[in-house]
């Protein structure tokens, strides 16, 4: 039975010694033909395994290489080594699956990040992928874990959807047609989508939002985490066409119940990963360091990473409308000596990141809530303020990545919902399901989208969003 092993982390976490163990993972790396160093990715931290000297033959030795995968069986001692506690004193190992030294990619150095990204079948490997994705893991359990205990529905909304209202961004089209010129047409020449599998035109979802709402005037409370799409040409770091996104949808909320909900929710799981992934973290604080240790001083973080995270689960986020946001930018220093690419003149256009940036980062110094933006910047679905100018909309920016959550209070006024959608051009007959539920006991509702891969990054302070998500896909790439 392959499951009587002990998992490496565990087998570190205790003082105790001289019982019997077996061991399996991954050689990081052999010295003196004697220490093996093997980690099964339930640490960053390796056990150390050693192979007393003639007592094996040379056979095996020579296979244990970096990259391979061996089971180690022996008893756990007291390690005269330091930085370990215990250590496996071998008396069999088996080599479970060969790594040709010459060939694995993998050595036992410092890789850049890009050169990993380009193996990202093996960078699981590595101490700074193992660290980001089991960080990564606590958060969607954290995810759950916080609607769970509130009492929220999860819900599974489609990622094939036939409603490309929403315009949240471009789409990717879904079709089973042939595309060799032969798909069948309409009079004027397009493609006639009658003929298509779904007897329409279908794309991947960009937002599960419409759908959650419906749900909301059922269940009250309800979210969504799964994956979705935007066909966007954005190569920035921040950026993915393939991204997963958790929505919350709650009826009886206005913006700032709806604030106050995005600002606990935020708190609490990054608290969660601080209590659970200690060591991932400092292993990830201390990657950062050094990282920012090659930059120039100006443009270095004043705090790092473990003291960032903690700076925001025990602050208040700052609250202000997007008004008085203009009001500051556009007498900051900064617009005044023109160093803002887009200079601020006045009010209702949309804020750069460079805007956001500056507001977070040098302003305020801490996270954002910006709300009430104009309506002619937002979505068709925001609820129209008093003023006849600004939407009940609000998007939280973080230091160092911008945007990390986009909501609003959503508009439950059948009249001022459908006079916005003939104005913004929404087809109003395509969403008739969504019309339905103002239809039928509408109610004040309120929600949130927040990018998954966005908060991984502010929570491990990975810098390119391709680094948080185990297979990135993004404009020209698509491997794996
Ligand atoms: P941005 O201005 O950064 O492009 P957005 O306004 O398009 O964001 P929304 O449509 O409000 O974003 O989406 C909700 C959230 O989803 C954002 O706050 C962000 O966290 C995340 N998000 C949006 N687009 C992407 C993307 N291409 N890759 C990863 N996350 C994204
Ligand atoms: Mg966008």
């Amino acid at each position: 039975m392959f499951n009587k092993r002990i998992k490496i982390k565990d087998l570190l976490a205790s003082d105790k010694a001289n019982y019997q163990a077996t061991a399996m993972g991954w050689v990081r790396t052999f010295r003196n033909n004697q220490f093996i160093a093997l980690n099964d990715g339930s640490t960053n931290n390796n056990v150390q395994i050693v192979a007393t000297l003639g007592e094996f033959d040379e056979a095996i030795l020579k296979r244990i290489t970096t990259g391979a995968c061996i089971k180690a069986t022996g008893e756990v001692i007291p390690s005269l080594g330091k930085g370990q506690k215990v250590e496996l004193k071998a008396t069999a190992i088996e080599i479970l699956g060969d790594s040709d030294s010459e060939k694995f990619p993998l050595q036992p150095k410092k890789h850049s990040l890009e050169f990993l990204r380009e193996i990202a079948h093996l960078r699981f490997r590595t101490n700074t992928f193992g660290a980001v994705f089991r960080v990564r893991h606590s958060l969607a359990f954290a995810v759950h874990k916080f609607f769970n205990d509130k009492g929220f529905v999860y819900l599974h909304t489609p990622i094939i959807t036939a409603s490309d209202a929403e315009g949240a961004g471009e789409m990717f089209k879904v079709t089973s047609l042939p595309l060799d010129g032969t798909a069948p047409k309409n009079d004027d020449g397009s493609i006639n989508f009658k003929e298509d599998f779904f007897g329409r035109s279908t794309n991947l979802t960009v937002s599960g939002q419409l759908e959650g709402e419906l749900a909301a005037m059922a269940f009250s409370d309800i979210y969504t985490f799964g994956p979705t799409f935007r066909a966007e040409n954005s190569n920035t770091t921040r950026h993915l066409a393939e991204f997963w996104m958790i929505e919350p949808e709650m009826a009886f909320y206005d913006l700032e119940d709806n604030a106050n909900l995005a600002e606990e929710f935020i708190k609490y799981i990054i608290k969660y990963s601080m209590d659970n992934n200690a060591e991932d973290l400092e292993f990830l604080a201390q990657r950062l360091a050094d990282e920012e240790k090659q930059k120039p001083q100006n443009d270095r973080s004043e705090m790092g990473l473990l003291e960032k995270l903690k700076f925001v689960v025990e602050n208040n986020f700052e609250r202000l409308t997007y008004t008085e946001a203009i009001d500051i930018l556009k007498e900051s220093n900064h617009n005044k000596k023109k160093k803002f690419q887009y200079l601020i003149e006045g009010w209702g256009t949309d804020l750069q990141s460079e805007h956001e940036r500056y507001l977070v980062e040098k302003h305020f110094k801490k996270p954002v809530i910006l709300t009430d933006y104009p309506k002619e910047i937002k979505s068709f679905y925001m609820r129209q303020n008093d003023d006849g100018k600004t939407v009940a909309a609000m998007d939280i920016l973080a230091p160092g990545i911008g945007e990390i959550v986009g909501g609003s209070q959503r508009e439950e006024r059948m009249d001022k919902l459908t006079q916005r959608m003939q104005e913004m051009n929404v087809p109003a007959d395509e969403l008739w399901w969504y019309l339905d539920t103002r239809r039928f006991g509408a109610c004040p509702h309120a929600g949130f989208g927040l990018g998954f891969e966005r908060l991984v990054q502010f929570v491990t302070g990975m810098g390119n969003i391709r680094d948080v998500i185990p297979f990135p896909r993004y404009p020209k790439s698509a491997e794996f």
